[in-house]
């Protein structure tokens, strides 16, 4: 189980981010994050539907991660995880597929 500290956030610490994050809950105000403040991804993710990615610690809106296999991780971790799983994976030999 690795507790990595991972401030990626735009120069916010996850402290701050996690208090702001529960505040909004707790307000009745969307998440920090979710897509639909940025790309338009999510339809809008309700108040009070964030997780605590159990990799970076932080808070995050449903939208950005909580899949089904890896509920726990957001989407910032999975991509970190994916490409260590590819830089970690051992090339396969021609075309074996
Ligand atoms: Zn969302
Ligand atoms: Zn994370």
């Amino acid at each position: 189980m690795s507790n990595q500290h991972h401030d990626r956030k735009a120069g916010m610490n996850k402290t701050l981010w996690n208090l702001l994050q529960r505040g909004r809950g707790i307000l009745q105000l969307q998440p920090m994050g979710c897509h639909s403040q940025t790309n338009g991804f999510c339809a809008g993710c309700e108040p009070g539907q964030y997780y605590q990615c159990q990799t970076c610690g932080y808070l995050q809106p449903w939208c950005k991660g909580a899949l089904d296999t890896y509920e726990d991780i957001c989407d910032d971790c999975w991509a970190i995880a994916e490409q260590m799983h590819q830089a970690a994976d051992i090339p396969i030999e021609g075309a074996a597929e």
